[in-house]
């Protein structure tokens, strides 16, 4: 953000110094226009080389603007349509000729502007390469497109994206909600416009919720995750149902708005939220709360602000903060502002949708730490469902199905025998232990890896498994666990 505020700066100053000396050019350049002969009984023909260059100069510095505020908004492809326009322009500039005959006062102004006119064009084929590497295209292209003049077509196509009120000086983005909007949730109510929409700022995010935050393909299926069938029931009761029949989920049957997912790392937390996507029909955003303090630094208070507006919008609506204790945390004094407004502002908006009966917003978090979050957080969050380590049940399934795709000549009392002896592995130590044991066979090959036929490759055998157990172990220990089943007991909902 700094670094683009440096930027910014950069080309205002240019520009505000350029406004300077176009007063300068325009009153002396009147002054010549007065007379017939120009300036010093020099022919005027030969003073045009200032206006022509003046005219460049207001040309370029339009599109200079639109590019720097373009790339203020995040919207890189407008920015370098703007700065190759720029270019375009300056590189015409700077070819005029100047004439050979001209006043001492008039080369003076022609050289400051060539002068200036180099400079720019460093500015901009800077901020042009930089682009350029950030989107992938690359600044040779800049001479294809034909745009000399904001009256050619490619520019008005880009101002035709912007729009404008009466009261707005910038443009601001077109898009937001109904940009983002995808064929299922045409069927969910129609949205409610975003409160306090209209500033710039606002507008950017919006368009940056729908882009990046709202999950529109999510890969797990409701099946695809193994056991779970207390926290699959519970989320079927508070999301999947509520949001197809909002009609049945009122008064009493008025589904909770705050869920917890919480137990040991690597048991199917966020793939059961995954799944909640794809089976329900309500918007669904993801938000990583590691993410919204890293990449929204400074703007992680607003952002919240925003997502609860624009979720609100495009009910029925589940927010889906993983990872939530790394912000929700319990607040200590060593705690900094930014992070302590964040919260609060988390926990009016939260308490803003579970105010009024009308609105379905449901917040999911997750956590392997749930016992660090805040109180006011935890108390939001009613409904806490524990996902434990896989039972012996849900480890046979999980076998099973790992097992589907690979060729072995495991037994039925093989496949016990392995569950019983891996009891404390969590979901993803099970799929680590079975991608370890599919190796085995591939090692003793040696030099005829490079030759043999893939069906060639001998069966998964009991002895993989019991080698692999020895390098792939439990990666939960055993206090931790006991403070999570503890922790299950005494807040927990199941
Ligand atoms: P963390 O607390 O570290 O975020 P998590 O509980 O969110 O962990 P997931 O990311 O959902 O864990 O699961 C990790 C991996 O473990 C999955 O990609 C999957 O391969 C496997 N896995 C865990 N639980 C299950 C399950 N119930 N069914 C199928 N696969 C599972
Ligand atoms: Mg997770």
């Amino acid at each position: 953000m700094s670094f683009l505020r440096g930027i910014i700066d950069s080309f205002s100053s240019i520009l505000n110094e350029e406004t300077k000396n176009d007063t300068n050019v325009s009153s002396s350049s009147s002054s010549s226009s007065g007379s017939m002969n120009g300036i010093d009984g020099v022919p005027v023909s030969n003073e045009r080389v200032a206006y022509k260059l003046k005219g460049y100069f207001d040309l370029g510095k339009e599109e200079i603007a639109k590019g720097v505020r373009a790339e203020e908004w995040g919207l890189h492809d407008d920015a370098l349509l703007h700065y190759r326009n720029a270019q375009r322009i300056m590189n015409e500039a700077s070819s005029t000729p100047s004439p050979s005959y001209i006043s001492s006062s008039e080369k003076e102004k022609v050289r400051s502007y060539r002068e200036k006119i180099s400079k720019w064009q460093n500015q901009v084929s800077e901020r042009l390469q930089a682009l350029g590497k950030r989107t992938g295209v690359g600044v040779s292209e800049n001479n294809k497109r034909t745009v000399a003049s904001p009256s050619s077509a490619s520019v008005s196509s880009t101002a035709s994206r912007y729009r404008r009120t009466p009261s707005q000086k910038t443009p601001v983005p077109r898009g937001g909600i109904a940009m983002a909007r995808n064929t299922k949730d045409a069927a969910a109510a129609s949205p409610k416009p975003v409160k306090e929409s209209g500033s710039v700022h606002d507008d950017k995010l919006v368009e940056m919720i729908n882009t990046t935050i709202v999950d529109r393909s999510p890969s797990v299926q409701w099946d695809d995750v193994a056991g779970l069938d207390g926290a699959k029931q519970a989320l079927l009761e508070m999301v999947i149902l509520p949001a197809k029949r909002r009609d049945l989920f009122t008064g009493l049957r008025r589904p909770a708005r705050g869920l917890l997912l919480f137990g040991p790392p690597g048991n199917g937390k966020t793939m059961l939220a995954k799944a909640v996507a794809s089976e329900s029909q309500a918007t669904f955003f993801n938000v990583s709360a590691s993410s919204l303090t890293s990449k929204w630094v400074g703007e992680a208070e607003k952002l919240v602000k925003t997502l609860f507006q624009v979720a609100i919008s495009r009910q029925p609506s589940v927010i889906f903060m993983d990872e939530i204790d790394s912000i929700m945390s319990t607040r200590s004094i060593s705690e900094n502002e930014a992070s302590r407004r964040l919260k609060s502002e988390f926990l009016i908006q939260f308490d803003g949708v579970t105010s009024n009966p009308d609105d379905l917003v449901i917040v999911i978090g997750a956590t392997n730490k749930p016992q660090e979050l805040d109180d006011a957080v935890l108390r939001r969050l009613v409904k806490r469902i524990y996902v434990p380590l896989p039972d012996s049940k849900v480890r046979t399934l999980l076998f099973k199905t790992k097992l589907k795709s690979q060729p072995h000549s495991l037994s039925g009392s093989d496949i016990d025998k392995i569950v019983r002896e891996t009891e404390g592995y969590s979901g993803s130590d099970l799929q680590a232990l079975c991608e370890e044991a599919a190796m085995m066979p591939i090692r003793e090959l040696g030099a005829d890896i490079l030759t043999i036929q893939a069906n060639k490759v001998r069966p998964l055998r009991y002895d993989d498994f019991r080698k692999s157990m020895a390098v792939i172990r439990p990666s939960l220990s055993k206090s931790k666990w006991e403070e999570l089943e503890r922790w299950n007991s005494e807040f927990g909902s199941n």
